[in-house]
């Protein structure tokens, strides 16, 4: 029980919250413990190529796989396609109780729940019913995965630039173009792929975009790199080259033309996402800079008698509360039906900056140890640096927010 929230959680994400916990203490960490070398070590984590190894590729099935046998993996997406519909209250508070317990080093956490990009989520209820009969019973078990491939090298924040194009054959359509950041890609078995479909609505911003179902091993299309980051050996991000992949009517998502509001969709799952995240690692980061200020002893004190020392902890502290507390407010909105747009933007932004500040922070009280591998504090630093450009940049959230202001929401 958190004793410094008053927001009560209903019963049943309470009872989520602590059974996904029993979860990851089940399944993630001895997987972690008994697998070190292989899921710390660069050499055995990746391929020459850059992609995860099958040894992990098969620890991170296994773990999806034991998440929909268990209940967790498809907690928030809608029952018509076989979730257990909990809403996006339930999301965030499971998925901040993950990233608090699984910290920096047990990054499997990340697929104890399906990912709106990865997975099953309401973003699948817009596939055609063949493709549902196709795609729907192994996704929901864990066994396949899927990815997003929205951004080009010339098209991020600004998805009007996409010069990704589906041309009319016959009753489908031919999709060429370049995808880039595609996380999951490496490993999925289907892209949800975004292109224009009719230039002049494109370029008026009135539609013109679409989403299509595409398997990863459709002619034509190839991952031509894993993109590294971070001095990273390997990665989870691929760029994508679709070049004249047939699609048929029934790899259609949602309406023709009407694909924008598919990506936004997911992008406003990914922030909710996201802002738990940042708390969660957050909170696990001051975990341990409370237990190590308390120890470590330096010119005969414990640090946690500097005042140098703990009043920047107690800054973050105070920041992390306040996201978490946004949070919980955004996701009741949201369940509520509310577009909640400016406090999602708000909550997104706020949650990851503060999360970024709050790791080097903590990073800083424990001296030379805190840049350690050892220690997964710069795992969680650089996982918590990426999302302030992941799912919407905290400037293009700062402009969705005044953008709202501008017309009239100042509702604070
Ligand atoms: C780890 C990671 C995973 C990702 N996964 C995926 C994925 O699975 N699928 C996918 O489609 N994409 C993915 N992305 C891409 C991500 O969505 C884009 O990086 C993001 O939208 C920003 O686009 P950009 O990188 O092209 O930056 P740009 O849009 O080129 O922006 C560059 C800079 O200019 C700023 N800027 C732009 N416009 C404005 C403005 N109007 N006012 C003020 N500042 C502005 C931005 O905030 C940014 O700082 C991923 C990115 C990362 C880092």
């Amino acid at each position: 029980m958190n004793t410094a929230i008053g927001i009560e959680l209903p019963e049943e994400i309470a009872a989520i919250q602590d059974g996904i916990e029993a979860f990851v203490r089940k399944e993630v960490l001895p997987r972690h413990e008994k697998h070190e070398a292989l899921l710390h070590n660069p050499r055995k984590k990746y391929t020459e190529e850059g992609r995860y190894s099958p040894d992990v590729l098969q620890l991170i099935r296994e773990i999806r796989m034991a998440s929909s046998e268990a209940g967790y993996f498809n907690m928030s997406a809608p029952e018509s396609i076989g979730g257990s519909e909990m809403g996006l209250l339930a999301y965030y508070a499971a998925w901040e109780r993950v990233f608090h317990v699984c910290g920096g080093l047990n990054w499997l956490g990340v697929y104890s729940i399906s990912h709106w990009a990865f997975g099953p989520s309401p973003v699948l209820t817009q596939i055609t019913e063949r493709a549902r009969e196709e795609i729907l019973t192994d996704m929901v078990a864990g066994k396949t995965s899927m990815c997003f491939g929205l951004s080009e090298p010339g098209a991020g924040s600004d998805a009007t630039m996409l010069k990704t194009r589906a041309k009319r054959d016959g009753d489908g359509w031919r999709i060429t173009g370049r995808k880039l950041w595609t996380s999951n890609s490496p490993q999925a078995q289907y892209c949800i792929v975004f292109a224009i479909t009719d230039e002049e609505k494109a370029n008026k911003r009135k539609g013109g975009i679409s989403a299509f179902l595409v398997p990863m091993d459709s002619p034509g299309l190839e991952i031509e790199s894993i993109v590294k980051m971070f001095g990273h050996i390997g990665g989870d991000e691929g760029a994508l080259l679709f070049d004249d992949v047939k699609v048929e009517p029934w790899q259609l998502v949602g309406e023709l033309d009407k694909g924008f509001a598919i990506a936004m969709l997911g992008v406003s799952l990914g922030r909710v996402y996201n802002s738990a995240r940042a708390v969660g690692l957050a909170r696990w980061g001051l975990d341990i800079a409370f237990d190590y200020i308390a120890q470590r002893e330096v010119f005969g004190k414990t640090i946690a008698e500097y005042q140098g020392v703990t009043f920047p902890l107690a800054e973050s502290a105070t920041e992390i509360h306040a996201a978490h507390l946004m949070a919980l407010n955004t996701c009741l909105l949201l369940d509520k039906g509310k577009p909640a747009i400016k406090e999602l933007s708000m909550t997104k932004s706020y949650s990851v900056e503060k999360a970024v500040k709050t790791m080097d922070r903590v990073m800083q009280v424990h001296g030379a140890m805190g840049l350690t591998n050892e220690m997964g504090l710069n795992d969680a630093w650089e996982t918590l640096r990426s999302i302030n450009i992941a799912d919407g940049t905290n400037e293009i959230l700062r402009r969705t927010v005044v953008q709202r202001m501008l017309k009239g929401d100042m509702d604070l």
